[in-house]
Formats: C-alpha cells, structure tokens, sequence
C-alpha cells in the first residue's frame, strides 16, 4: 500500500514538473552537443507519452540484439477511423544518421506539448524513432547482423525489418516517410571541386508500375510545399539526387528497386517519401542542432500539407489501393526500366571545397525519367512449389494470400529464364502440374505489382537475383514459378 501511495506521489510531482516544464528531448538537454541514446530514447518516449493523453508508446518487435522497437501513436479516438489520413515516419534504419531520429523525437517533443493537437482532427501519426536502435548505439549503418536494413525490404531477413512490415501492415498509412541523412563530405566530391549542401533533401517514389497519380501529387504538391516551408525558414531544400560526381556519371534520382523503405511500402499504393538530411562532417554530431530542427521542419512542412488536403490525400490512395485489389490495372507491368535524360540540364547547386563559396554546375548528364526497358503482360497469379518452405515463409512475411487451388479453367505457362540475359517470352510452354504441388497466389490483391516485380525470373527486381533465393535459378531444372492465365 506505501509503495503504490510512493508511487502516485512520484507520478503527480513528476507530472506538476513536467507541465511547469517544457518537454526537452535528451539532446535538447544536451545542447545538442551528444545524440540521444537508447535508453534515453525510450525514456523520453515515456514521458512524452504520459504528457497527453492521445499519445501512447508502443512496442512492435525485438531488435537483433533485443531491445524494444519503440513507436509513438498519436491519435484522437473520437475521431471516425474511416475519415483519418494515416501517416507513419520510420527513422534511422542507418544508425550512423543520428539526426533523422532526433528530428522523430522534437516532432514527438511537439505532440506531447499539444502544440499540433488539431492535426489529430484529421489525422494519425505513427512514429518510429529508431528502427535500427543497435546499430544507433554503435553509430553504425548496419544492424548488429551487418544487414543494410535499407536494402532488406523485399527478403526481410532482420528482425527489425520484419517487425516494420508487420506494424506497417497492421496501420496501413496512406502516407509512409522513410527518414535518413546523407554524406556530402566525400572524397570524390571534394576532387570534384564541390559539394552539395542541401538542408534536407525529399525523394518521391521512382518505380513507374506504383499508381502514377499519386507519384504525380506527390512530386508537384507535396514537394514544392515542403520546398517553400523549408526556404521560409532558412532551410535549403532539393529534389533528392542520387549519383557521383557529374563528371563521372549520371546524375538521377532514387533506385527504382523496391528493397528499401520508401519504395516497398510505396509498391502497396502508398504516398511514399524518403527524407535525407545532411549529416555532420563527423557522421555523429556535427552541426547536430541544425540538422535536427531542418528535419523537423520537412515533417512538419508534409504535416501541415497532409492537415490540409486530407481527403485528396485519402481517397487517391484508397483508390489506387482498391484497383490494385480489384484488378482494374495497366495490362502490361514494367520489369525492366531505365533511366533516360529529361529536356533540360540540370543546374545544381553546391559549395566549393576550396573557397566555400556557393556555386551553379551545370549538369547534362541528368537523367531524371524512368521510362520501361521490358514489359510483361499482368497474369492473373502465378504458382508457387508448395514444398518450397523459404518461398512460403516469404509469402507469410508479406502476408501474401494464396490457396491451394487453382481458379477453374486456367492454364499454366512456363516462365522462360533458361539464360538470365535470353530476351524472355519468345516461347510460352503449357504445363500440366499436380495441385496439390503447388500453392495459388492471385494477382488480384495489395501485392499485386509486387508479385509480378519479384516473380518474374527477367525481371530487374526479381527475388531470384538475390542472394536467398538464387537458387531458383540454379538449383531447379526449370524455374519453378510458374504463370497462371
Ligand atoms: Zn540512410
């Protein structure tokens, strides 16, 4: 009875502080001198959530190394569910990119002070600070397996990965933001001559098969909202670019590969963006109080934005969600693409490494358009080797449905891929397999891109040319996956 008495006390002295007190966050407190730790974190989350009542801390899985992954939901439940935009940020899967967390827990800070409560109106936002917490503490990209958590979206080997799906699966956000940092301070640049300097740069999705209304809205609305808040503010603000130095090849946009963050859940018809803000010269934390707030300033420029259009935003993504489902798709799906060169150059700007001085380049070797290298006809599933324990552990992770029987009616065709290189689907072959073999999996549902993207042995992006799952190539003597139409 004492220790309960101590410890309601304890609560309401900490609560009388705290609302005497304005939130900090442990870097905050530090001067942003040292990026907060794990334990940290999760203390912070704590408090934030005990400071309002339509926050609630949750855990949705294990690292490698076993420490809770810790997500903050932020929701009003008077508020139909039907009505909401759904918004999820994903933070640090680069443990060496301290400042995309920091920018997750001032926007967190914010929320618990209340100061966005008519956000809640409209909207739930769900926020993962640190989807790679080991690796944070380490101030390392890999997780403590030394998986790239960014280019384990499709095979999801690591935990963390895994647990990601599954929370992203049980919201399903309309809108996802995968938020990194990224390092303008290398020695091919600074041989270039100069450096990018952008505050924060935001990616949109780049594979052409996602619905491209949304890709659309999302680079002509939401980007340039975001650019005007962030040169508002004194925050520099670019279209994110990916590529060396423009003397040794070609500048572009992000990979169309659906291995990462933004581009997996963006495959699922989500209004999907990568943030990458500058990281310190040190790659810790250098300039961290800048770089924390310009991160917090692209959420809350998307934030504002997604208050204020949230019925577009709703619908054209319950849509483009409901065709993929229905099968009211494109007939063709692009397998392969590639990068080609828009109408203009592009002038980019940087600072150069001798002077420091800012500076135009211009930049004909830019590349900004995806365009289709090899297109396949949608079928309408494909059959899977039932025996096939890592194929159907696969389909489980992405909560793939399949049956065991076949639609009545159909063919079976092989899918041609003797050689990796042959130009595919010269030759169509039926065959006649035994159900109970095989498992169905319909093109008709939320994966339904994705099913075509990674089963298809042509395909750039298939799972057959990974490392898994290499040997449905080599060790069958036919590919084992096979068209069903
Ligand atoms: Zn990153």
């Amino acid at each position: 009875m004492k220790r309960i008495l101590f410890l309601i006390v304890a609560a309401s002295a900490f609560l009388s502080y705290a609302c005497s007190q304005p939130l900090q966050t442990p870097t905050e407190k530090t001067g942003f001198t040292q990026p907060a730790n794990y334990e940290q974190i999760r203390q912070f989350c704590e408090e934030a959530a005990l400071l309002h009542d339509q926050l609630e801390l949750d855990i949705f899985g294990q690292s490698a190394e076993g420490r809770d992954l810790l997500v903050i939901k932020a929701k009003n439940p008077k508020v139909s569910d039907s009505e909401t935009l759904r918004v999820l940020f994903f933070a640090q899967q680069h443990g060496n990119e301290q400042a995309s967390k920091e920018g997750s827990l001032l926007l967190i800070r914010d929320l618990a002070e209340g100061k966005y409560d008519h956000w809640l109106q409209r909207m739930e936002i769900w926020i993962v600070p640190q989807v790679n917490p080991d690796g944070g503490e380490e101030n390392r990209r890999a997780n403590s397996m030394n998986l790239d958590l960014n280019r384990d979206h499709v095979v999801m080997q690591a935990p963390e990965t895994r647990a990601l799906h599954a929370l992203f699966r049980g919201f399903m956000p309309h809108v996802s933001i995968d938020v990194h940092e990224y390092q303008p301070y290398r020695q091919a640049w600074s041989n270039y001559g100069g450096y990018k300097q952008f505050d924060v740069q935001v990616g949109v999705t780049t594979n052409i098969n996602i619905d491209q209304t949304i890709q659309q809205y999302s680079l002509n609305q939401v980007l340039d909202h975001i650019e005007r808040h962030l040169t508002d503010r004194g925050f520099s603000f670019h279209n994110y670019l990916v590529g060396p130095p423009p003397s040794e090849g070609i500048t572009r946009h992000s990979t169309v590969d659906i291995n990462d963050g933004r581009q997996s859940f963006g495959i699922l018809q989500t209004m999907s963006f990568i943030y990458e803000g500058i990281n310190g010269r040190d790659g810790f934390a250098e300039n961290l109080a800048h770089r924390s707030q310009g991160q917090l300033e692209a959420k809350l420029a998307l934030m504002n934005y997604m208050y204020e259009n949230h019925h577009e935003v709703v619908s054209m993504v319950n849509k483009a969600r409901e065709m993929m489902i229905s099968g009211k798709m494109p007939e063709t799906v692009a397998i392969r693409t590639g990068y080609f060169p828009g109408e203009e150059p592009l002038e980019l700007p940087l600072k150069s490494s001798a002077t420091g001085m800012d500076t135009i380049v211009i930049v004909d070797n830019y590349h900004p358009l995806v365009k289709p290298l090899l297109e396949v006809r949608r079928p309408m599933g494909y059959v899977l080797p039932a025996h096939d324990k890592k194929l159907i552990e696969w389909l489980d992770l992405h909560q793939i449905q399949y049956k065991n029987d076949l639609p009545s009616g159909v063919s079976v065709y092989a899918c041609e891929a003797i050689e990796r290189s042959q130009t595919p689907y010269a030759v169509k072959k039926v065959l006649s397999i035994n159900q109970q073999d095989y498992v169905y999996v319909p093109v008709n549902q939320l994966h339904g891109n994705f099913l075509v993207l990674t089963l298809e042995p042509l395909s750039e992006l298939s799972i057959a040319r990974l490392p898994l799952f290499s040997y449905l190539l080599d060790e069958y003597s036919m590919y084992p996956i096979h068209r069903v139409d």
